[in-house]
């Protein structure tokens, strides 16, 4: 099989040029939020190593500063800024800064999240519920409308949401983050289809457990894991590399008819709606 694959790449470069443009993303310009760290972090790193310049953001100017070295010192392209997604202005700073420094966008990955509750649903406050909404789902939808004319303009472009797997089955008190979780599926595909039209295609990744700072109360506790890992193939945490990848994959040619789906990356945690 390999070497057939070789001969064909031999017999016809075409071949071989095609597949190496299609997982590059060379020239363009992808804006990541809430990436100077997990998640976030790793699809800037997936996206900056595929040759795009990536535009890392977060609250605390500390992390953005630790996080742009990191990416320098892997030869990355990279402008970092400070943003929290929950606030117009600073959404309104993020894009305009990458179209004064960068000159345009071309790839948006919504990665922001915060659950500041744990408890029954019934539980949470007005205030935590917009909190949560706000952050989560109305932020992803503000920055996209935002990004889309600048994406148009360059004849196309690529948003990627990030879910969880709580979107599909809401966790144990978790109730409000698994709702907005489950918003975001649906967001995708309600835009997907509009967004066509300008050439953008929207998808989304669904992770299971990852090892990050966000999910440290789950997986360094070793009765919920015991828990998780029975519905697990793959019976380990995920690391956040392999779900940046999946983000970078989806923003390649190489995806280039996948639009208004939802990837879900959960070592195997079956995924139903
Ligand atoms: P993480 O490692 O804790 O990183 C969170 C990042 O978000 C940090 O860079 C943080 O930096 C930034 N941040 C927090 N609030 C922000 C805000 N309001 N605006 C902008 N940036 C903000 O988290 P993670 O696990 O990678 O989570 C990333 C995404 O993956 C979230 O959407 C989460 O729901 C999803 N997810 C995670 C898991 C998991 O198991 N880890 C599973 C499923 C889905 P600052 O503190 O400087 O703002």
């Amino acid at each position: 099989m390999l070497r057939s694959v070789y001969r064909c790449l031999r017999t016809n470069p075409v071949a071989g040029q095609r597949s190496m443009s299609q997982s590059s993303l060379a020239g363009k310009i992808a804006i990541v939020t809430a990436s100077t760290d997990g998640i976030g972090l790793a699809a800037a790193q997936a996206l900056g190593k595929r040759g795009a310049h990536v535009v890392v953001s977060s609250r605390r100017q500390a992390n953005v500063d630790q996080a742009v070295a990191l990416l320098q010192s892997q030869s990355i392209q990279v402008t970092g800024t400070t943003c929290n997604v929950g606030k117009e202005e600073d959404r309104e700073k993020l894009v305009q800064l990458t179209l004064d420094q960068c000159g345009g966008i071309d790839i948006l990955v919504s990665n922001a999240a915060v659950n500041p509750f744990f408890g029954n649903i019934m539980d949470t406050s007005e205030e935590v519920w917009d909190k949560i909404m706000a952050v989560n789902v109305k932020s992803a939808f503000l920055m996209t409308k935002l990004v889309v004319p600048h994406m148009a303009q360059r004849g196309g472009g690529n948003v990627v949401f990030v879910s969880s797997v709580a979107g599909y089955q809401p966790m144990p008190g978790l109730g409000a983050y698994s709702v907005s979780k489950t918003a975001l599926l649906g967001l995708t595909r309600a835009l997907a289809p509009e967004l066509a039209q300008e050439n953008i295609r929207v998808n989304c990744v669904a992770p299971g457990v990852i090892k990050t700072r966000f999910s440290s109360s789950l997986w360094k506790n070793e009765d919920i894991m015991d828990g998780f890992k029975q519905n697990m193939s793959i019976k380990r945490v995920g690391e956040p590399e392999e779900i940046g990848g999946v983000i970078a994959f989806l923003c390649t040619d190489e995806a280039s008819y996948i639009t208004g789906e939802t990837v879900t990356a959960t070592g195997g945690i079956g995924c139903r709606l």
